[in-house]
């Protein structure tokens, strides 16, 4: 089973204008339309069993609606496979009770994303949040290292995340595009081997540059996703292809081809996403 535990997906209504805004900021090709539709078409033509969407509130009112949308989502996860996690803002006040609200609609997780909600991973705002969803048994996903679309200030470092980690301690806190986008250096230094999961999206690979692109942005190498799979330990990497973002068939391409041991393979693509998730997955 090939589990992918970060995709996006946007509403029918604002999915064509929000994935063109995208392409534009970042330089990349979208891969589908950024539909749900869409999503469950790649997942059925790329052998992907399960996708995990993870929202974005990017202003503080948005919860609400991201959070009814996803259990909407949820509730026809048996036919469509695609299982949503909530949103939350730094700037809500009431955190805590949409972390609990979150929890009661059985959401499992929320996903954050320091560089468009406009703090700093280690502010106080987002350690209340990681402590209490923590607490409440929540699977927490942040964005990490430079983001592509707004690569000038860095919202969750390494050095950040290694603070949030000591002064925090959650027990399931996924730092993404293995542990921080263009910082895998500092990722090696800080935080491989420590109580944290990694999602290997849009970090191994080739990025399908749009033309006039005005930098262009390498990925890891074979040679380094394995040094940090080695020195982080496979059972805390979870396979992602950021999709629309990336090809699900050509992330799993890619990984399947690099040489790693069949029981490394099984925990990235399968193991530890379905132990996380706590889901029933028998189709
Ligand atoms: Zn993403």
């Amino acid at each position: 089973m090939i589990i992918d535990f970060h995709t996006h997906t946007y509403p029918d209504r604002i999915a064509a204008k929000t994935v063109g805004l995208l392409e534009s900021r970042s330089g990349t090709r979208a891969h589908s339309d950024g539909t749900l539709d869409g999503l469950e078409n790649d997942m059925r033509s790329r052998h992907v069993d399960v996708s995990v969407v993870l929202p974005v509130a990017t202003s503080p009112k948005q919860y609400k609606h991201i959070n009814e949308f996803a259990v909407e989502e949820n509730e026809r996860f048996s036919e469509t496979h695609v299982w949503s996690f909530g949103g939350i803002h730094p700037d809500n006040d009431n955190y805590k009770e949409i972390l609990r609200d979150i929890c009661d609609k059985g959401l499992k997780g929320i996903k954050i994303h320091p560089d468009y909600q406009g703090a700093f991973f280690n502010d106080i705002r987002y350690k209340r949040i990681i402590s209490y969803a923590t607490e409440l048994g929540l699977i927490v996903v942040t964005h990490a290292g430079t983001d592509i679309g707004l690569p000038d200030v860095t919202h969750c470092t390494p050095a950040m995340a290694e603070e949030v980690l000591d002064e925090v301690g959650p027990d399931k806190l996924v730092l993404a595009h293995m542990g921080g986008w263009q910082m895998w250096d500092d990722v090696l230094n800080r935080l491989c081997g420590r109580d944290v999961y990694f999602d290997t999206a849009f970090s191994y690979g080739q990025i399908d540059w749009r033309e006039g692109a005005s930098h262009r942005w390498q990925l890891l190498d074979g040679d380094m996703f394995k040094k940090i799979v080695a020195a982080h330990g496979s059972d805390k990497i979870l396979f992602g292809t950021d999709s629309p973002w990336s090809d699900q068939e050509q992330s799993c391409a890619d990984i399947e081809a690099l040489d790693l041991e069949d029981v490394d393979k099984n925990n990235i693509f399968e193991n530890n996403a379905r132990k996380l998730l706590g889901l029933k997955l028998n189709f």
